[in-house]
């Protein structure tokens, strides 16, 4: 089952209807050209301080090390800077994404602020206790991983054309390079005092000596599934005959791993391995 709140007033989460009535209330509008504001005051901020950067305390909290003429860093810093230095004051808890923001033009960042504020005013949280049949056997092979050689995968691959054995072996062939940084926000609704979680994730590499672009990763594990799991089961394919079974299986299993719904799958699926 879906709720919705409002992270802006912090409204306890509920149907869709009630949080639809909420919206039209006047508390709600006040609090929302607050909010606006607020988040104009930080892009404008944000803009213009080159005098004094923090980049030591950006590296401590987003584990992005700030490379000098990176455009990633720079709007990953920014991004930090107003909802860490300046929003977190006013609204705690605020979801900022990392990436997708923009602070070059006035006309950009009005954009911005318009999709922070929709993404704040309507937030949605899902039911998360219906496990998937079978998602227990793969939490606990995700857990011993060193445990399974690329063969255990392969088979499993062969057996079922499920998305999350694909994830499995891209989890085996990543895991100790990179991980799912978890970005906590814990919000606490002033009437009743319940605190709520919510976590954002970003792709990070391990080493924090590592130099290259953390927003290539995704990139790079969608390539992992044709350049590395494809290779494997072409592999596989050499010496058996064109017509037999197992070829054809092998044949589809690659067929299907170019399609980009399958690859979405893909990652979704470790994205939640990475983070048992
Ligand atoms: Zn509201």
């Amino acid at each position: 089952m879906t709720m919705y709140f409002c992270n802006i007033c912090k409204t306890n989460p509920d149907q869709l209807s009630h949080h639809k009535a909420h919206l039209m209330t006047q508390k709600h509008n006040d609090k929302k050209k607050c909010f606006e504001s607020c988040l104009t005051a930080g892009f404008t901020f944000a803009r213009f301080n080159g005098d004094n950067p923090r980049y030591d305390v950006f590296e401590r909290d987003t584990c992005i090390r700030f490379i000098v003429g990176d455009r990633y860093c720079r709007d990953a810093y920014r991004n930090w800077l107003v909802s860490h230095v300046l929003i977190e004051r006013e609204f705690p808890g605020t979801i900022f994404p990392l990436s997708g923001i923009n602070y070059s033009a006035e006309e950009d960042s009005n954009n911005s602020i318009n999709s922070i504020t929709l993404l704040n005013e309507t937030l949605r949280i899902k039911n998360c206790n219906n496990h998937d049949v079978g998602s227990d056997e793969i939490e606990n092979i995700a857990k011993n991983i060193e445990n399974y050689d690329m063969d255990f995968f392969v088979n499993m691959i062969m057996n079922s054309a499920d998305a999350s054995f694909v994830a499995l072996m891209l989890y085996k062939h990543f895991h100790k390079v990179i991980y799912l940084k978890n970005v906590k926000h814990i919000l606490v609704d002033n009437r009743s005092g319940k605190r709520m979680k919510f976590e954002d994730n970003c792709w990070a590499y391990r080493d924090v000596g590592n130099d290259s672009n953390i927003s290539e990763i995704p990139k790079i594990i969608r390539n992992a599934i044709t350049m590395v799991v494809c290779e494997i089961l072409k592999s596989k394919q050499e010496g058996i005959s064109h017509t037999s079974n197992e070829f054809l299986v092998l044949l589809e299993r690659i067929s299907n791993m170019q399609k980009s719904m399958f690859k979405e799958n893909v990652m979704r699926e470790l994205k939640r391995l990475f983070c048992i």
